[in-house]
Protein backbone atom coordinates (compact mmCIF):
# COMPACT_ATOMS: atom_id res chain seq x y z
CA UNK A 1 0.00 0.00 0.00
CA UNK A 2 1.68 3.54 -1.27
CA UNK A 3 1.71 6.49 1.43
CA UNK A 4 -1.59 8.32 0.39
CA UNK A 5 -4.16 5.50 0.49
CA UNK A 6 -2.21 4.46 3.68
CA UNK A 7 -3.21 7.82 4.85
CA UNK A 8 -6.94 7.10 4.43
CA UNK A 9 -7.06 4.08 6.35
CA UNK A 10 -4.89 4.96 9.10
CA UNK A 11 -7.87 8.07 9.69
CA UNK A 12 -10.82 5.45 9.91
CA UNK A 13 -9.09 3.44 11.64
CA UNK A 14 -8.83 5.99 13.97
CA UNK A 15 -12.64 6.68 13.70
CA UNK A 16 -13.50 3.28 13.91
CA UNK A 17 -12.26 3.70 17.68
CA UNK A 18 -13.84 6.51 18.47
CA UNK A 19 -17.89 4.65 17.04
CA UNK A 20 -16.72 1.72 19.17
CA UNK A 21 -18.04 -1.70 18.13
CA UNK A 22 -20.97 -2.11 20.55
CA UNK A 23 -23.33 -4.02 19.32
CA UNK A 24 -26.49 -5.25 20.72
CA UNK A 25 -25.57 -8.77 21.53
CA UNK A 26 -22.99 -7.85 23.66
CA UNK A 27 -25.21 -5.42 25.52
CA UNK A 28 -27.64 -8.25 26.55
CA UNK A 29 -31.65 -6.21 25.96
CA UNK A 30 -34.06 -7.74 27.62
CA UNK A 31 -37.45 -6.69 26.99
CA UNK A 32 -40.75 -8.35 27.78
CA UNK A 33 -43.40 -8.57 25.02
CA UNK A 34 -45.30 -5.97 26.32
CA UNK A 35 -42.54 -3.79 25.79
CA UNK A 36 -40.94 -5.17 22.79
CA UNK A 37 -44.85 -4.81 21.16
CA UNK A 38 -44.89 -0.88 22.27
CA UNK A 39 -41.12 -0.30 21.05
CA UNK A 40 -42.34 -1.36 17.47
CA UNK A 41 -45.30 0.69 17.32
CA UNK A 42 -43.31 3.84 18.40
CA UNK A 43 -39.96 3.46 17.41
CA UNK A 44 -40.70 1.85 14.03
CA UNK A 45 -43.73 3.96 13.54
CA UNK A 46 -45.85 0.56 13.65
CA UNK A 47 -44.29 -0.10 10.08
CA UNK A 48 -44.22 -4.13 11.35
CA UNK A 49 -45.36 -6.26 14.11
CA UNK A 50 -44.75 -9.05 15.74
CA UNK A 51 -47.20 -12.04 15.41
CA UNK A 52 -45.92 -15.38 16.55
CA UNK A 53 -45.94 -16.21 19.89
CA UNK A 54 -43.34 -14.85 22.41
CA UNK A 55 -39.88 -16.60 23.03
CA UNK A 56 -37.89 -13.99 24.56
CA UNK A 57 -35.41 -11.46 22.59
CA UNK A 58 -33.13 -14.57 21.04
CA UNK A 59 -35.70 -16.37 19.18
CA UNK A 60 -36.99 -16.56 15.48
CA UNK A 61 -40.55 -15.25 15.52
CA UNK A 62 -43.02 -14.73 13.11
CA UNK A 63 -43.39 -10.84 12.29
CA UNK A 64 -45.82 -8.99 9.76
CA UNK A 65 -44.99 -5.92 7.40
CA UNK A 66 -47.90 -3.57 8.00
CA UNK A 67 -48.09 -2.41 4.70
CA UNK A 68 -51.25 -4.40 3.20
CA UNK A 69 -49.48 -4.10 -0.42
CA UNK A 70 -46.63 -5.72 1.07
CA UNK A 71 -47.20 -7.81 4.11
CA UNK A 72 -44.71 -9.59 3.88
CA UNK A 73 -43.74 -12.09 6.93
CA UNK A 74 -40.36 -13.46 8.35
CA UNK A 75 -38.88 -14.56 11.30
CA UNK A 76 -35.66 -12.51 13.18
CA UNK A 77 -35.19 -13.01 16.65
CA UNK A 78 -36.80 -9.53 18.10
CA UNK A 79 -32.98 -8.66 19.40
CA UNK A 80 -32.07 -8.15 15.62
CA UNK A 81 -35.40 -5.57 14.98
CA UNK A 82 -33.58 -3.32 17.47
CA UNK A 83 -31.55 -1.54 15.37
CA UNK A 84 -32.36 2.46 13.85
CA UNK A 85 -32.05 0.46 10.50
CA UNK A 86 -34.09 -2.89 10.64
CA UNK A 87 -37.62 -2.91 8.66
CA UNK A 88 -39.31 -4.82 6.26
CA UNK A 89 -36.68 -6.45 3.62
CA UNK A 90 -39.12 -6.39 0.82
CA UNK A 91 -39.96 -3.06 1.50
CA UNK A 92 -36.38 -1.07 2.50
CA UNK A 93 -33.54 -3.64 1.52
CA UNK A 94 -35.06 -5.40 -2.30
CA UNK A 95 -35.35 -2.49 -4.33
CA UNK A 96 -31.42 -2.37 -4.42
CA UNK A 97 -30.91 0.68 -5.94
CA UNK A 98 -33.82 1.52 -7.74
CA UNK A 99 -34.27 5.31 -6.75
CA UNK A 100 -37.97 5.39 -8.20
CA UNK A 101 -38.83 4.15 -5.30
CA UNK A 102 -38.40 6.88 -3.30
CA UNK A 103 -41.16 9.30 -4.87
CA UNK A 104 -43.45 6.47 -4.36
CA UNK A 105 -45.98 7.46 -1.94
CA UNK A 106 -46.30 4.27 0.13
CA UNK A 107 -42.58 3.89 -0.10
CA UNK A 108 -41.32 7.06 0.01
CA UNK A 109 -40.46 6.81 4.19
CA UNK A 110 -37.96 4.46 3.37
CA UNK A 111 -35.76 7.30 1.87
CA UNK A 112 -35.42 8.14 5.70
CA UNK A 113 -34.25 4.73 7.10
CA UNK A 114 -30.21 5.21 7.67
CA UNK A 115 -27.43 3.10 5.81
CA UNK A 116 -24.18 3.20 5.17
CA UNK A 117 -22.07 3.90 1.93
CA UNK A 118 -18.36 2.22 1.73
CA UNK A 119 -15.06 1.70 0.24
CA UNK A 120 -12.73 -1.14 0.66
CA UNK A 121 -9.13 -1.38 -0.42
CA UNK A 122 -8.16 -4.99 -0.89
CA UNK A 123 -5.79 -7.09 -2.91
CA UNK A 124 -6.84 -9.87 -5.46
CA UNK A 125 -4.46 -12.40 -5.39
CA UNK A 126 -5.18 -13.85 -8.96
CA UNK A 127 -3.76 -17.45 -8.79
CA UNK A 128 -3.07 -18.37 -12.20
CA UNK A 129 -1.03 -21.18 -13.68
CA UNK A 130 2.19 -19.24 -14.01
CA UNK A 131 1.30 -18.39 -9.87
CA UNK A 132 0.13 -14.98 -8.14
CA UNK A 133 -0.46 -11.77 -9.88
CA UNK A 134 -1.76 -9.80 -7.40
CA UNK A 135 -3.96 -6.60 -7.90
CA UNK A 136 -5.00 -3.79 -5.55
CA UNK A 137 -8.78 -2.91 -6.27
CA UNK A 138 -11.39 -0.90 -4.98
CA UNK A 139 -14.63 -2.26 -3.48
CA UNK A 140 -17.54 -0.10 -3.12
CA UNK A 141 -20.87 -0.74 -1.63
CA UNK A 142 -24.13 -0.25 0.90
CA UNK A 143 -24.66 -1.98 3.95
CA UNK A 144 -27.54 -1.26 6.64
CA UNK A 145 -24.94 -2.21 8.96
CA UNK A 146 -23.26 1.16 10.84
CA UNK A 147 -20.28 -1.01 10.84
CA UNK A 148 -19.22 -1.58 7.09
CA UNK A 149 -16.88 -4.44 8.71
CA UNK A 150 -20.12 -6.41 9.49
CA UNK A 151 -20.70 -6.57 5.49
CA UNK A 152 -17.71 -9.46 5.25
CA UNK A 153 -16.80 -12.19 6.78
CA UNK A 154 -13.79 -12.25 8.93
CA UNK A 155 -11.88 -14.60 6.24
CA UNK A 156 -12.74 -12.29 3.83
CA UNK A 157 -11.57 -9.19 5.37
CA UNK A 158 -8.08 -11.47 6.03
CA UNK A 159 -7.47 -13.19 2.86
CA UNK A 160 -7.90 -9.91 0.76
CA UNK A 161 -6.32 -8.10 2.99
CA UNK A 162 -9.29 -5.47 3.55
CA UNK A 163 -9.29 -1.87 4.71
CA UNK A 164 -11.91 0.07 5.11
CA UNK A 165 -10.94 3.44 3.72
CA UNK A 166 -14.29 5.54 3.80
CA UNK A 167 -17.66 4.92 5.61
CA UNK A 168 -20.47 7.38 4.98
CA UNK A 169 -23.52 6.86 7.34
CA UNK A 170 -26.78 8.72 6.31
CA UNK A 171 -30.13 8.32 4.64
CA UNK A 172 -30.68 5.24 2.70
CA UNK A 173 -32.11 7.92 -0.58
CA UNK A 174 -28.95 9.67 -0.27
CA UNK A 175 -26.55 6.67 0.18
CA UNK A 176 -28.41 4.94 -2.54
CA UNK A 177 -27.55 8.05 -4.82
CA UNK A 178 -23.83 8.25 -3.61
CA UNK A 179 -23.57 4.38 -5.13
CA UNK A 180 -25.34 5.05 -7.98
CA UNK A 181 -23.10 7.78 -8.88
CA UNK A 182 -19.82 5.15 -8.08
CA UNK A 183 -21.37 2.79 -10.64
CA UNK A 184 -21.69 5.39 -13.13
CA UNK A 185 -18.40 6.97 -12.81
CA UNK A 186 -16.57 2.74 -13.35
CA UNK A 187 -19.15 2.39 -16.07
CA UNK A 188 -17.97 5.55 -17.65
CA UNK A 189 -14.02 5.41 -16.96
CA UNK A 190 -13.92 1.93 -17.36
CA UNK A 191 -12.47 1.13 -13.77
CA UNK A 192 -14.70 -1.96 -13.29
CA UNK A 193 -12.30 -5.64 -12.69
CA UNK A 194 -14.29 -8.60 -11.92
CA UNK A 195 -12.82 -9.96 -8.64
CA UNK A 196 -11.43 -13.29 -9.89
CA UNK A 197 -12.58 -15.56 -7.61
CA UNK A 198 -16.29 -15.81 -7.59
CA UNK A 199 -16.90 -17.45 -4.32
CA UNK A 200 -16.06 -13.96 -3.11
CA UNK A 201 -18.81 -12.19 -1.43
CA UNK A 202 -18.16 -8.44 -3.01
CA UNK A 203 -17.23 -9.85 -6.31
CA UNK A 204 -18.87 -7.24 -8.39
CA UNK A 205 -18.24 -3.36 -7.86
CA UNK A 206 -14.36 -3.70 -7.88
CA UNK A 207 -12.99 -0.93 -9.39
CA UNK A 208 -9.25 -0.33 -10.30
CA UNK A 209 -7.94 3.03 -9.99
CA UNK A 210 -5.66 5.49 -9.09
CA UNK A 211 -4.63 6.88 -6.11
CA UNK A 212 -6.27 10.63 -7.78
CA UNK A 213 -9.14 9.61 -9.01
CA UNK A 214 -9.93 7.85 -5.77
CA UNK A 215 -9.38 10.23 -3.59
CA UNK A 216 -11.19 12.90 -5.93
CA UNK A 217 -13.90 9.97 -5.95
CA UNK A 218 -13.78 10.07 -1.91
CA UNK A 219 -14.35 13.98 -2.03
CA UNK A 220 -16.59 14.17 -4.02
CA UNK A 221 -18.71 11.50 -2.20
CA UNK A 222 -18.48 13.48 1.34
CA UNK A 223 -19.69 16.03 -0.72
CA UNK A 224 -22.50 14.20 -1.58
CA UNK A 225 -23.52 13.16 1.25
CA UNK A 226 -23.15 16.87 3.33
CA UNK A 227 -25.24 18.41 0.28
CA UNK A 228 -28.16 15.95 0.31
CA UNK A 229 -28.30 16.65 4.65
CA UNK A 230 -28.46 20.30 3.68
CA UNK A 231 -31.52 20.04 1.54
CA UNK A 232 -33.31 18.22 4.44
CA UNK A 233 -32.58 21.43 6.23
CA UNK A 234 -33.57 23.92 4.19
CA UNK A 235 -37.61 23.51 3.99
CA UNK A 236 -37.26 23.76 8.39
CA UNK A 237 -35.14 27.19 8.30
CA UNK A 238 -37.95 28.39 5.60
CA UNK A 239 -40.86 27.30 8.22
CA UNK A 240 -38.98 29.44 10.50
CA UNK A 241 -38.99 32.23 8.71
CA UNK A 242 -42.64 31.88 8.09
CA UNK A 243 -43.46 31.08 11.68
CA UNK A 244 -41.72 34.51 12.44
CA UNK A 245 -43.46 36.26 9.31
CA UNK A 246 -46.49 35.10 10.91
CA UNK A 247 -46.36 35.63 14.94
CA UNK A 248 -44.91 39.78 14.21
ZN1 LIG B 1 -42.91 -4.75 3.61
Amino acid sequence: MNRKRSKIVEEVEVNEDVCGLSSFKKQKIEMTVDEYDKFLLGKKDGRFRRTGKWEGMHKGIAHECCDPECARTWKPPPIQCLTDDYYCPSCVLHHRNNMNRFSDERLKWTADVPNTFYIFSLVDPRIEAKGKTEMSLIKFGRTQHENALKRYPRSELKNYQMKLLLSLRGKLITMTRIENWWKEQAKEKNLFKRFSNSDFHGQTECILVSDNDLAQLITKSKEMATVAEAEIVVPNVEDVAQFCNNSA
